[in-house]
């Protein structure tokens, strides 16, 4: 099977998102969070309200940068960083700091021997224990020390598709996710800073305006677009590129259940998905719900997957068996899309990808390899995760509500297979991209049969296969469609 998984790039979606509500509102509501960026360390300390002030744990704050030691003696507080010695006293306004009187604009908190200060007066005082510059970003609780801020430009190739790099002076970790028309980024660990303006326009149709934002320790980036936007990763994490989703994979409308325009073809300079307009015309003429299944053969283009033979590629026999298995569905009314009808290279994340945006009700990945016998289908075995709160699903873990559904999906094959003599076991794997399509999600993969390896590339063999897929996933096709 040897898929190969491409960790650095990370491409996600616009259109798949079931996002009802903005993440931050998912996460613990009533904590509230300061974001400290320094040379030596990155982290986030919990705030805590008193009287209607901000505070934060001077300890805790300080721990992270360089030596503390603290000793409390009464209401009175001492703290030693390094070498800078200052006193606290419990509920005054005044401390005394590396040898001169610091004036903090609340009272200082002593709480079970832990020392707490006002947020608001970080600028001030911090910068006498650190002996660098401090930038405290208060209304964002976002706390800079030293020169560490990430810049962030822009650079719009607007050809067609158009293409935007959002370039940071360092790399960069940000959760992506999408909504229509949006591709947020949230940076909560890189001290990434304004692009100096709140809202950046781009004079393009697809990809049209940035903004930025700070809220509660995070930083954030939403591009907006008119079409369903994807990132990727490039330059070791110091660029993210932003595109719309391949136009093979955004014609949803073109399959499917918006209106249909009998003229628009796919372009043929299109790769990857071949999307049968013929379906689309049955589907118009019968007024009939035909599913969407989309067939995905396994590798292909630069990556040849599994060596069955000396020249036989694994890449070859997928693409052979997804054709078979199109025709199989086709002929059981399903509307039917490869994901590649070519020797095309794609990655595991726009296969997925791709997958989301046409919304199908089935997705199939196809495999091969040279040992074993029969076939083997797989369900996505979901890396162990909190409980999702919501709607809201993590791209490793999309596949997560379907799941139930895949795996009803794969005890029938599983069934069909052996009642036709073919043999056949279900399994799950942590096989990409099963994990972040979010539709039922399936992935078989075809072992030789009694003739050996030469099954692989027998029609006969192939035909049995994908007859059996066809007619278990035609057996629940009630229950197929994208599970929320
Ligand atoms: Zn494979």
């Amino acid at each position: 099977m040897s898929s190969t998984t491409k960790n650095t790039v990370a491409i996600l979606l616009a259109t798949v998102t079931l996002l009802s509500a903005a993440p931050s509102a998912l996460l613990s509501a009533d904590e509230k969070h300061v974001s400290v960026y320094s040379p030596v360390a990155i982290y986030t300390l919990p705030v805590l309200d008193r009287a209607g002030r901000e505070y934060v744990g001077l300890l805790e704050l300080l721990e992270p940068l360089g030596r503390v030691s603290t000793q409390s003696e009464g209401r009175r507080w001492r703290l030693r960083y390094n070498a800078v010695d200052a006193e606290f006293v419990a509920g005054s306004t005044r401390a005394r700091i590396h040898g001169r009187d610091f004036d903090f604009n609340a009272p200082f908190l002593l709480e079970n021997s832990r020392g707490l200060v006002p947020l608001s007066s970080l600028s001030g005082f911090l910068p006498r224990f650190l002996g660098a510059p401090v930038n405290f970003r208060e209304s964002a609780r976002r706390l800079f020390v030293g020169d560490v801020g990430i810049q962030i430009s822009f650079q719009l190739d607007p050809s067609n598709p158009p293409h935007l790099a959002v370039n940071f002076s360092a790399p960069v970790n940000p959760t992506i996710s999408t909504e229509p028309g949006k591709l947020r980024m949230v940076f909560k660990r890189d001290p990434v800073v304004s692009p100096g303006s709140q809202s950046i326009s781009f004079d393009n149709q697809v990809i049209t305006h940035a903004s930025y934002s700070e809220n509660d320790g995070d930083a954030e980036l939403d591009l907006a677009g008119n079409e369903p936007l994807l990132a990727s990763f490039s330059n070791d994490r110091r660029t993210i590129i932003v595109s719309a989703v391949p136009q093979t994979a955004a014609a949803p409308n073109v399959v499917g259940t918006g209106p249909q325009n009998p003229t628009q073809t796919p372009p043929p300079s299109a790769p990857g998905a071949n999307i049968p307009s013929g379906n689309a015309n049955n589907n118009m003429n019968n007024n009939v719900h035909r599913v969407l299944a989309i067939v995905d053969p396994a590798h292909g283009g630069e990556e040849r997957g599994a060596a069955l033979t000396d020249k036989l590629a694994e890449k070859d026999v997928t693409l052979g068996f997804a054709r078979l298995l199109r025709h199989e569905l086709d002929i059981r009314g399903f509307a039917v899309v490869l994901l590649r009808d070519g020797d095309t290279t794609s990655t595991l994340d726009q296969r997925a990808a791709a997958a989301n945006v046409l919304r199908a009700g089935i997705y199939i990945s196809l495999h091969a390899v040279a040992q074993g016998s029969g076939a083997r289908v797989y369900t996505a075995l979901l890396p162990v995760e909190g409980t999702s709160k919501g709607v809201f699903h993590s791209w490793n873990a999309a596949q997560s509500p379907s799941l139930p559904v895949s795996r009803i999906v794969s005890a029938a094959i599983v069934a069909e297979m052996q009642k036709r003599e073919f043999p056949a076991q279900g399994s799950s794997a942590a096989l990409r991209p099963l994990n972040n399509v979010f539709m039922p999600a399936v992935a078989v993969e075809l072992a030789p049969g009694a003739s050996g390896v030469a099954d692989l590339t027998s029609a006969n063999y192939q035909q049995r296969a994908a007859s059996a897929i066809a007619n278990a996933v035609a057996s629940v096709r009630d229950r197929l469609g994208v599970q929320q």
